[in-house]
């Protein structure tokens, strides 16, 4: 149930948590990093996590990297993640298509950043849109016609700084008048961090705006949607009783976790404090919380 109240991690439980997991999930935005600045003691933590021979993956509902340029601001971080450890929304849509028998000839018109079209690329997906549709402008004369690839056969949304009129009016008409296209959103956060120091509009705005026009709701396969959880539960063959969801959100990661039976871990680094964490009006309640994720370290006196 939901209603038993989160416990402290302390060096009480921290050995026993430690002990009867064998797998760590961790979203990354306010856990791992902030933007693009490390939070203290991760590099250490994961180092100890990784010596103990527990496996590590990486959620993240930021769609706008792909897993290989993922694995690259863990390098230039300094800390070695390989790209099938991490699953990040922009990947999950590409897996939704192939999971769900998405023809290899239809087309992918996407609203959102390089890391989408990079993941339907490597899936073997033609994606149409993108960045590079950021500078096109619409045409509103009386009797103009806006054209569009009638092969497209699903619309991904995600979180994109170059949305504009163009853009919407693309979508809009793959999704309306093609009863079949599949409307598929990366993630629907309100805010992420674009920069360290501030948080943005995030994902959910552009994917409400697409809801707005067609009058239709998306796929969405980040968390805390199960997708993403099924894939990599299938991928990794563990039991979800022997991981642990670590995360900075209630509704989104702890939700993930507990949604599939995992144990769960609210750190308070990134967009959730001890009084959001501890309000009546909070109806989630993960199993553990700690100031930061090197508390596993520091705690367990590893
Ligand atoms: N979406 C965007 C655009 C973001 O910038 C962020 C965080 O920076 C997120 C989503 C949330 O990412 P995560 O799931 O790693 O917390
Ligand atoms: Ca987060």
């Amino acid at each position: 149930s939901c209603g038993e109240a989160a416990e402290l991690l302390s060096p009480h439980n921290v050995r026993g948590l430690l002990d009867s997991v064998d797998a760590f999930l961790f979203d990354c935005d306010g856990v791992i990093w902030k933007g693009d600045t490390l939070i203290d003691g991760v590099s250490q933590t994961l180092d100890l996590l990784r010596s103990k021979g527990k496996k590590l993956v990486f959620v993240t509902n930021n769609s706008t990297k792909s897993r290989r340029q993922y694995s690259k601001k863990f390098h230039s971080l300094g800390i070695l993640v390989s790209e099938d450890e991490i699953f990040s929304s922009s990947f999950a849509a590409a897996m939704y298509l192939k999971v769900s028998n998405f023809p290899q000839d239809k087309k992918v018109y996407v609203i959102g950043g390089e890391g989408i079209l990079e993941e339907l690329q490597l899936a073997g997906y033609t994606g149409l849109g993108g960045p590079e549709d950021g500078k096109k402008l619409v045409d509103l004369q009386a009797n103009s016609l806006f054209e569009h690839d009638k092969t497209v056969g699903a619309v991904v949304v995600g979180l994109d700084p170059y949305i504009n009129y163009y853009k919407l009016q693309y979508g809009t008409l793959c999704i309306r008048e093609n009863p079949q296209c599949l409307f598929i959103a990366t993630n629907r956060d309100a805010v992420g961090h674009m920069t360290s120091s501030q948080e943005w509009p995030g994902a959910g705005c552009m994917v409400a705006a697409v809801c707005g026009s067609t009058e239709k709701q998306p796929i969405v396969v980040g968390k805390p949607s199960t997708f993403m959880m099924d894939f990599l539960l299938q991928k990794f063959n563990i039991s979800v009783s022997k991981m642990c969801m670590v995360g900075d959100r209630l509704d989104t990661d702890i939700l993930f976790g507990k949604n599939a039976g995992c144990k769960t871990l609210l750190v308070l680094s990134g967009c959730t404090s001890l009084s959001t964490l501890q309000d009546s009006s909070n109806k989630i309640q993960p199993d553990y919380y700690a100031e930061k994720v090197s508390d596993l370290l520091q705690l367990s006196g590893l």
